[in-house]
């Protein structure tokens, strides 16, 4: 090899180094630097990681006017924007124990807990992924953190998680902009829009949306929810 070969070899390779650290930030930015407690587990972590990443590859073109409004466009590049901007480290927790999944705390900002039962519940993985969007709407402190209210004392629904009854407890929005309620939204777009899900995910998507729907109370936000359901195309 000439001594002008090993050299174009050399600024070949400087260059591939070059090239590859300059992509590489553009290319993992959708996904949040998320950092997690060293004490959660490998197997949550790789859970957790997987879930985000395939939010992340998410692709529609239309949405509807609540999730264009809460979330922008039906985009993997938008969900990991909005998550990541709400949440920047996981912890480990029971979060007040039976079958919760996932909570977050008013005096940890922009911390996300998971239980263990989040990956023993063995959910659809749009489940898992609507329950960190859940939870990480409640990090919005400008917002009240989205406190629930009460489910009417005649409300007739239980928990799709446990079975539980639900009235009487400050188990739902009083706003079509809640948790519950944003996260219904994402479900819904993601059934009706979504371009690149599988059957399943859209299917398993339209239960969790119609269940987790019903959770609005009041006149007026229900009838603005349900306006936003009804936008078929
Ligand atoms: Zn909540």
């Amino acid at each position: 090899m000439g001594k002008g070969k090993r050299f174009m070899d050399r600024i070949c390779n400087v260059l591939a180094v070059a090239v590859a650290l300059y992509l590489s930030p553009s290319v993992f930015a959708q996904v949040p630097n998320i950092q997690f407690d060293s004490d959660v587990s490998a197997s949550l972590k790789t859970q957790v990681l997987a879930d985000i990443d395939w939010i992340s590859t998410v692709h529609g073109v239309r949405s509807t006017p609540l999730h264009q409004r809460i979330f922008g466009a039906i985009d993997g590049a938008n969900y990991m924007q909005w998550l990541g901007s709400r949440v920047y480290y996981f912890g480990v927790d029971r979060c007040g124990g039976g079958n919760a999944v996932a909570c977050v705390k008013s005096k940890y900002d922009n911390k996300m807990f998971v239980t263990n039962q989040y990956i023993r519940g063995n959910y659809p993985q749009v489940a898992r992924l609507m329950t960190i969007y859940h939870e990480a709407r409640h990090t919005e402190k400008q917002n009240g953190m989205w406190a629930h209210a009460k489910c009417p004392s005649n409300f007739p629904y239980r928990s799709i998680w446990t079975g539980a009854r639900l009235a009487g407890n400050r188990s739902c929005d009083g706003s079509e902009l809640g948790s519950y309620a944003s996260a219904s939204i994402l479900m819904d777009n993601i059934s009706k829009f979504c371009e690149n899900c599988t059957d399943k995910a859209r299917a398993d998507a339209r239960l969790y949306a119609d269940d987790q729907m019903k959770r609005v109370v009041g006149a007026v936000p229900i009838q603005r929810i349900q306006a936003d359901f009804n936008v078929r195309e």
